[in-house]
């Protein structure tokens, strides 16, 4: 039963009160504690995903404003959907937070502050860090996580003259088999395992939200969430990107006919798009045709 029968009793006690208010007051009390800020500099992780922009709007709820010794950035890859770039900017816009728009550079400083209207849509971040290591990241070596993410973030608050920091990372409860990056001078937090939120919360969350990011759920996933062709996400998918976006799909199939490598040990994306090409949808909907085993997550 709706809580509206119960909110009336409450209205007439406080008749000033809305509704929402109401429904606020009367909704179980979250326990906010793990989102308190500590001591020092405090650096925020925002992958431009639902799970760690439910974390931020709890930092947020937990602390107020956000004092000058905390930094929120965002990491651009340059191969993020659309969608992405629009959510980091309207979370930012709709909460009043101030989010850094970083990007990885192959020369000193090694990163560039970029903002929304800056940042790169075709992977040029990306395409500069392959060119200098003149190889491709796979599922045993990520080195594009960390160069991309969490060391340009690194950067950027070493050059701010920051010495150490507590890192705010958005690592749910349900997913215990994901690591920090290991950092001598950033010590991490996981505010949302501590507070056992699961997908199933950040989901429920962000249905209750007058926005969200545009990209679709799937098993409580979401796609298009990573990069586009990420390497960690299971066949199934990325062939339905080559299926669903061949111009984004080719960026991949490029670089591993530059390199002479693939991204996965199974298959190179030439081949994949070869055989979807073949197989058409069936492939997709077909049970077994295609791995739909997820490699891991893009850790930051
Ligand atoms: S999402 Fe995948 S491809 Fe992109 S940086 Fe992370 S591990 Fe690398």
């Amino acid at each position: 039963m709706q809580p509206i029968q119960r909110l009336s009793v409450w209205d007439f006690l406080h008749p000033r009160k809305t509704e929402i208010e109401a429904r606020q007051l009367l909704a179980p009390k979250v326990d906010l504690s793990p989102y308190l800020l500590p001591e020092g500099h405090v650096h925020i992780a925002f992958s431009g995903g639902r799970t760690s922009a439910f974390m931020l709007h709890q930092i947020l709820e937990a602390n107020g404003d956000l004092p000058d010794r905390c930094e929120v950035s965002f990491q651009n890859t340059g191969r993020e959907m659309p969608q992405t770039y629009d959510f980091v900017a309207e979370v930012g816009r709709r909460w009043g937070v101030e989010i850094t728009w970083l990007e990885y550079r192959p020369d000193k400083p090694l990163f560039e502050v970029v903002g929304y209207q800056g940042a790169s849509r075709n992977g040029e971040p990306f395409d500069a860090l392959i060119a200098k290591k003149k190889a491709l990241p796979n599922q045993a070596q990520k080195w594009c996580s960390a160069q991309l993410k969490s060391l340009t973030a690194k950067r950027y608050l070493v050059a701010k003259g920051w010495k150490t920091w507590s890192n705010f990372i958005g690592f749910r409860a349900d997913e215990p088999h994901r690591n920090a990056f290991q950092d001598n001078r950033a010590r991490a937090i996981l505010p949302l395992r501590v507070a056992g939120v699961s997908r199933h919360h950040v989901i429920a969350f962000w249905q209750r939200q007058p926005f969200d990011l545009s990209l679709p759920v799937v098993n409580g996933r979401t796609i298009g969430g990573n990069c586009d062709g990420c390497f960690l996400q299971s066949e199934a998918t990325i062939a339905a990107l080559s299926r669903d976006h061949p111009a984004r799909a080719s960026w991949w199939e490029k670089h591993e006919n530059n390199v002479g490598h693939t991204f996965s040990k199974r298959f190179s994306r030439r081949e994949l798009r070869k055989f979807m090409e073949r197989q058409g949808d069936w492939a997709l909907s077909t049970e077994g045709a295609l791995c739909q085993k997820n490699e891991g997550e893009c850790t930051e």
